[in-house]
């Protein structure tokens, strides 16, 4: 098994931008589970540990793309009505015993093999015939309606390679050439808890001044999007004991442990405490609004990772820079999310050097084009800017002074919820 390199969050940068913290997590970060052999049925999803090479051509032979009647081109004189006698049939899965006589026609359906000397199909819908005797239409180029061999994979070609997440598509590939098996790796084991004195349990009564917790049902969700396995550790106190304990225990078994709350820069930080006990910890003061402080470490081997507590800033510090990090680890290659152009149909004012994630709702305006609103209340507490929105705008670090009709980058939530 891989093994991250001793401290690799470590960093002293004062304030980091958006784009450095994803570089330096591109980096550092690498796949940290071993792989298994499975069956192609239960692959949506995980991630592809070794390439795919096809052994064969896909389609194996050349075959029809219509239903039809089958001949040789050079068997049609040009200009007259061309008459072909019918004699034999392909249909897919029965293909013709034997090679048609010159100046015949085969009657022929979708996907079955071209008969031996043919090399054009006329579409049924286009042909007339009266006995057995076909009137081809004119002005068919010879090849037509013929599907080639190895016109989709050729024998020897790299289908997939590692680090992709099989989408259904890529199972359907997989099946085209044969495979019943891929390698994958592992399931990456999460473990995740709530930080807080003051965070409850959703279904208990709770005296004044105590909330409940929202952001551990977020994280799980995002992380089993992602095809984490996740063991919840429940809310863990204010306590350095508490937590080190928890902690102590949730890296024995996990390849990732993540936590929200509780290493607010000044805040009494027990999970700085409990983990400098047994690894490292680092604040990455990132140059970003809303969540400036994510906390990246090791307890032993295993990273951690600390969101801030406030709901927003969890989320989006998660969407934009523990996912990539999640991902990695679980062996994906490729994890920057898409992100699109559209309008932004409202002012903002910003300072600049820092980039701003927006909750927006996007709308078509009239001129058909895609456009966004903000929720009008960005507060990093509001947890109703997410749930109305449909992802985040994006505003880079140089912006100051957005003005209506401007194009901005948005990221969709469902680019990144999966
Ligand atoms: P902290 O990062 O622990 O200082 O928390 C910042 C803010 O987020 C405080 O208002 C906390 O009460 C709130 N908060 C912390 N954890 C959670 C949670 N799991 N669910 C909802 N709010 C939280
Ligand atoms: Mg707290």
């Amino acid at each position: 098994m891989t093994q991250l390199r001793d401290d690799c969050f470590a960093n002293d940068s004062p304030l980091l931008t958006a784009a450095a913290a994803l570089d330096l997590l591109r980096q550092r970060v690498q796949p940290v589970v071993r792989t298994e052999t499975i069956a192609l049925s239960g692959a949506a999803g995980r991630v592809l540990a070794s390439e795919i090479r096809s052994e064969r051509d896909v389609p194996a032979h050349d075959n029809s793309a219509v239903d039809g009647y089958a001949f040789r081109a050079d068997d049609l004189a040009s200009g007259e009505p061309n008459r072909l006698r019918v004699a034999g049939r392909s249909a897919a899965g029965h293909p013709l015993d034997h090679a048609p006589r010159p100046g015949t026609a085969v009657r022929i359906f979708t996907g079955a093999l071209m008969p031996e000397g043919c090399d054009t199909v006329a579409m049924q819908e286009d042909c007339t015939v009266k006995g057995d005797i076909l009137v081809v239409p004119d002005g068919l180029r010879q090849g037509a309606n013929r599907r080639r061999r190895g016109e989709d994979v050729r024998t020897g070609q790299i289908v997939l390679n590692p680090g992709r997440r099989l989408r259904p598509q890529d199972l359907g590939m997989i099946a085209s050439v044969g495979r019943a098996e891929v390698t994958v790796y592992q399931r990456l084991r999460v473990a995740v808890c709530s930080t807080g004195d003051e965070v409850s349990e959703p279904g208990d009564a709770i005296a004044p001044g105590r909330i409940y917790d929202a952001n551990r049902f977020m994280l799980i969700a995002l992380l089993e999007g992602l095809g984490a396995t996740v063991t919840d550790l429940g809310i863990v106190g204010d306590d350095r004991a508490t937590i080190r304990r928890t902690l102590d225990h949730a890296r024995a078994e996990h390849d990732l442990v993540v936590s929200s709350g509780g290493v607010s820069v000044g805040e009494e930080d027990h999970v700085r405490q409990a983990i400098e006990d047994f690894g490292s910890l680092h604040f990455w003061r990132l140059a970003i609004k809303p969540g400036r402080p994510l906390t990246l470490g090791q307890i032993g081997q295993v990273p951690f990772v600390g969101v801030p507590g406030n709901p927003v800033a969890a989320m989006v510090t998660f969407l934009r820079f523990v996912r990539p990090v999640v991902l990695r680890l679980a062996g994906v290659e490729d994890v920057e999310p898409q992100v699109f152009t559209v309008i932004a149909d409202f002012n903002h004012q910003k300072k600049s050097g820092r980039r701003e994630f927006l909750r927006g709702r996007l709308t078509t305006g009239r001129d058909g084009r895609r456009h966004v609103t903000p929720f009008p209340h960005q507060g990093a507490g509001i947890l109703r800017s997410l749930v109305e929105a449909d992802g985040l705008v994006e505003l880079p670090e140089e912006m100051t002074k957005l003005t209506p009709g401007s194009d901005v980058a948005f990221l969709p939530f469902s680019e990144v919820l999966a």
